[in-house]
Parts: C-alpha cells; structure tokens; sequence
C-alpha cells in the first residue's frame, strides 16, 4: 500500500519515533499520546484492520501482543497494568487502515471506554 501513513512509516518514508524495530515488526511512540505510554505496535506487512485477518496471520498477530507485553514489562507496567487496544472501522475511531495495537500504561484508565 503505497500511500499508507504506516507502510511509508515502515520504509522510512515519514520520520517517526521508532522504539523497537525487528524483522516483522515496528513499535513507535503515539504522536498524540493518551497516557504516559502510548505506543503502537505495527506489522511492517500492510493489513488494514482485523477484518482483514487471516489464519496464516496468527503468528504474526501472536508477535504483536506479546511485543506489547515485553514492552510494558520493560517499563515497569507488567504489575501495575497496561490496557491493548485494536480499533477497527467507523465506531470504534479506527482512523489509519493499517492494524495497529495501541499499549497504553502509566495512568488509571477508566472501563467502559468511551
Ligand atoms: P486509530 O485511531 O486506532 O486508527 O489510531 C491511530 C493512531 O495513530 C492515533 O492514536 C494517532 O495519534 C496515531 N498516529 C497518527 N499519525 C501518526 C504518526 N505519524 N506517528 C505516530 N502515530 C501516529
Ligand atoms: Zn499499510
């Protein structure tokens, strides 16, 4: 997807602030952060939301979640607590069609989600 913000993101096209970078994945600080940490874990393969997943996406979407675990480990949110988010489509306020999973800690976060 040529014209995705995360896809030209992932070949360095737009400057962003990369935390973690591997193969199959890049983590980048939210540049509208929501809470002291706010990260967003992306695939560097472009897929544009869940609806789009499929069973050969398992691992990858495995690899994500627990990126995300390791990253809320590494700074000190594993006790304390961290909340993951996937938003998908109109309702939700998906708004780049590229799947991303926010990690969020550092703050009480209130449930239900508005
Ligand atoms: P969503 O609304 O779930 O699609 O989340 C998209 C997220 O991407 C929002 O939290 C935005 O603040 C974030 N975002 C948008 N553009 C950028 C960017 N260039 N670098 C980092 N995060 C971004
Ligand atoms: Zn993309």
């Amino acid at each position: 997807m040529s014209d995705c913000l995360f896809c030209r993101i992932v070949r360095k096209e737009i400057p962003a602030s990369i935390v973690y970078e591997d193969e199959s994945l890049l983590v980048l600080n939210d540049i509208n952060p929501q809470a002291p940490m706010h990260v967003l874990v992306i695939p560097k393969r472009h897929i544009g939301s869940l609806n789009e997943l499929a069973a050969g996406d398992d691992a990858l979407v495995g690899e994500m979640v627990r990126r995300a675990a390791v990253i809320a480990r590494d700074r000190g949110y594993a006790d304390r607590g961290f909340r993951t988010v996937f938003n998908t489509n109109a309702e939700a306020g998906q708004t780049v069609f590229h799947i991303h999973l926010h990690v969020l800690g550092g703050r009480g976060l209130s449930w239900p989600p508005g």
